[in-house]
């Protein structure tokens, strides 16, 4: 079912970025690798789920920054004790030290062929040294795709979400809207089913908070450099396989 109520693509400002973005969707309908995507959007607004469908689509590598810390913080380390600290505040991870961590992964063979970032960036701070890290190695970020929700459904989207333990499926469920056959169970690969630490109410608004200031100032930047695609959704709304074909196919017609 294809959910997305209303689509909007932020035109580049000048023709030689323009005919650079529509070779870039092309290449997104072709198949071709190499894309660099930033997901943004309020926490439970279906980046993950999104992120998913883009990298099984364009077979392109997934980097959750938030998925990063949350193993840091299970293999018990220093810096995963540091990490939830913030985390379970509903605080931002310093730059610095996010910085440094995605600067390791871009380097790795896998994220060669294209990414799409999930979390990250999430401060000016952030998106700005993004670009520094991109540019060291000849890339630049092709399309930043918002996922723009209210935040009365964010609640709804967090509290009741649970994931599957599995780390290789990862799938998302809703108890209220998509929820599995078997309770607590996936339904994909039959692994048990979690709730996360901070999808508690209390923390969950203090996450929506930090987002309002911190990290929505980045939507404009994206808007600025001519390459952000903005999706709006409802608390009910599950994007599919067929709604991320036609998100690529109507950014290819609008431009
Ligand atoms: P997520 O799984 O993306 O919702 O991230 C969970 C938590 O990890 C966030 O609430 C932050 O505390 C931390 N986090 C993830 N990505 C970043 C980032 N790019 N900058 C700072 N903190 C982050």
């Amino acid at each position: 079912m294809c959910s997305a109520q209303n689509v909007c693509l932020c035109f580049f400002k000048n023709t030689y970025r323009n005919v650079c973005f529509l070779k870039n969707i092309n290449s997104i309908n072709k198949g071709v690798k190499n894309l660099i995507i930033v997901m943004l959007g309020a926490p439970g607004s279906g980046k993950g789920t999104v992120a998913k469908l883009l990298t099984d689509t364009l077979n392109i590598e997934h980097i959750s920054t938030g998925d990063m810390f949350r193993e840091e913080i299970k293999s018990g380390s220093k810096l995963g004790k540091e990490l939830e600290n913030y985390m379970s505040d509903g605080k931002l991870v310093p730059d610095d030290v996010v910085i440094k961590i995605l600067d390791e992964r871009l380097s790795r063979p896998t994220a060669q062929n294209g990414v799409v970032l999930d979390g990250f960036p999430r401060t000016k701070i952030q998106a700005e040294h993004l670009k520094q890290l991109l540019e060291k190695r000849n890339k630049k970020v092709d399309v930043a795709i918002q996922l723009n929700i209210p935040d009365e459904d964010i609640i709804y989207r967090t509290v009741k979400r649970r994931i599957c333990s599995n780390k290789d499926c990862g799938a998302i469920y809703n108890l209220e809207f998509n929820k599995p056959k078997q309770d607590g169970i996936c339904d994909v690969c039959g692994s048990e089913l979690y709730r996360r630490e901070d999808d508690n109410e209390e923390t969950v608004k203090r996450r929506i908070d930090t987002y309002h200031k911190r990290s929505e100032p980045i939507i404009k930047y994206f808007e600025e450099e001519g390459i952000l695609y903005t999706v709006d959704l409802r608390a009910q709304d599950q994007v599919t396989k067929q709604d991320i074909d036609k998100w690529l196919k109507d950014i290819n017609k609008k431009i």
